[in-house]
């Protein structure tokens, strides 16, 4: 099998057959249709999406005394959204082709015509992203809501709440990972840019002077992030320090963090200064109070944010690759859906099962691991390459006399014999 050319469409074509095939990603109610770029994880994409998360959570909330965790609602009192600003200045500017009347975001436009059918363009117009519904059987006006369009806001609205019941002192910060909703204008690339998505987000409240400290340290954060936890490659990823005119409404610096994905060079995260924009809205009277001066105070915020499905997306393109006969996903074994496939050599020898049944059950009880019976052992091993099983045992007839198995390495293709008894350390070992 030929090498693909690397960020080509016809890369990104084979990763959505693979996540589809393989049970990562299926179209979202695709028996009915499906629904504009709504997608659904299956069981091997839910796997690889927690791996992610419960890795960040774990690295920035569990292993840090200066972080603690939320999990709110996603609808919130539209007063919210009202005092954010969300409603009035939340938007992207949208434009019609006069001909064939597709409707697009203008800022994602290269020029100024139709990227369909080369028609003129109306005027732009601002859109304003927040997907309304109605709580209670009324549909009327005064039962109207929004979902959120970030999960920022919450650790605003509870941060009193929090700072109550945790006793925490600036510098400090609260996580949260949840569902955020945007009518996107032109959704599309997968499950790149999609009107329900997961966000993994941190507000880290410092005192106003240093802002440009904690930034740079949450930038080195990032990065860190995205080259050791997900593996990516350094060359891959770039900055876009956001200029004047072009950031959110409530920021007062903006690095984008670009990842070059099949389809181009794109956002994958971004890290702002909230300034006290937000506590400002939400409070009246500053919420904090320094203990060192009794000075009351509405601190600052550094607001590192990071796409969950952009992450897992950025980690398939990463990681596909094509060696001779063979499509393998070099997975960082902390990401892999299965740590761990156990074969028995020959499916028809009860005791090859009955020896690879207990060594499966024995291991299940730490990683996720598979079982497969079928076929030859080399079509065994290209099924888990391809979903990035690192490692691979067999049980055969040497084990039965020296209670020994071979483990395959999915990248290096070698093998060795490890004893039964240090499978559990061995692989311990190597997957962390
Ligand atoms: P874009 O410029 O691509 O629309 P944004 O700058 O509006 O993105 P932010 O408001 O900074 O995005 O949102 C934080 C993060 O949430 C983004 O860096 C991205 O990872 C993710 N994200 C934003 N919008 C979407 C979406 N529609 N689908 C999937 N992920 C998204």
């Amino acid at each position: 099998m030929a090498k693909i050319k690397e960020n080509s469409p016809e890369l990104m074509e084979k990763i959505v057959s693979l996540c589809k095939r393989r049970g990562f990603i299926f179209p979202g109610s695709e028996i009915y249709g499906g629904l504009a770029n709504s997608f659904d994880y299956g069981p091997l994409g839910v796997e690889l999406k927690n791996n992610i998360k419960n890795i960040w959570w774990k690295r920035f909330v569990h292993q840090r005394d200066d972080m603690v965790g939320i999990d709110a609602a996603l609808i919130m009192n539209p007063k919210v959204w009202q005092a954010s600003g969300h409603l009035e200045n939340f938007s992207d500017p949208l434009v019609e082709c006069k001909k064939c009347h597709h409707r697009f975001r203008k800022d994602l436009l290269e020029k100024n015509k139709c990227p369909d059918c080369n028609g003129e363009l109306t005027e732009a117009k601002q859109f304003n992203l927040m997907l309304k519904t109605f709580l209670g059987p009324a549909e009327e006006e005064a039962n109207k809501v929004y979902f959120r369009p970030e999960t920022a806001q919450a650790m605003f609205v509870d941060f009193k709440n929090v700072l109550d019941t945790t006793r925490k002192k600036v510098p400090f910060g609260i996580a949260q990972i949840g569902k955020a909703f945007r009518n996107e204008i032109t959704p599309g690339n997968f499950i790149f840019r999609t009107r329900e998505f997961e966000q993994m987000e941190i507000e880290y409240f410092i005192k106003e002077e240093d802002w440009k400290e904690t930034f740079e340290i949450w930038r080195k954060e990032m990065w860190s992030w995205m080259t050791d936890e997900l593996g990516l490659d350094k060359k891959n990823i770039h900055e876009l320090d956001v200029p004047d005119g072009e950031r959110a409404h409530y920021s007062k610096k903006t690095i984008d963090f670009e990842y070059d994905y099949p389809f181009g060079k794109k956002e994958l995260y971004g890290l702002a200064y909230r300034t006290d924009f937000d506590l400002k809205n939400h409070y009246k009277e500053p919420p904090y109070e320094d203990i060192e001066n009794g000075e009351k105070l509405y601190p600052h915020v550094i607001e590192p944010t990071w796409g969950v499905d952009r992450s897992v997306l950025a980690v398939l393109c990463e990681s596909y690759i094509e060696e001779q006969e063979r499509v393998v996903l070099k997975l960082k074994p902390s990401l892999a859906p299965y740590k761990v496939a156990v074969f028995p050599l020959l499916k028809n020898k009860p005791e090859l099962v009955e020896k690879a049944t207990e060594v499966y059950h024995q291991l299940k009880k730490n990683f996720n691991i598979a079982f497969d019976d079928r076929g030859n052992i080399g079509k065994r091993y290209y099924s888990q390459d391809e979903i990035g099983t690192p490692f691979c045992i067999t049980i055969d007839f040497e084990t039965l006399e020296n209670n020994d198995v071979t483990v395959r390495d999915r990248d290096t293709m070698k093998q060795e014999r490890i004893k039964i008894k240090d499978l559990q350390s061995y692989l311990i070992n190597k997957i962390n």
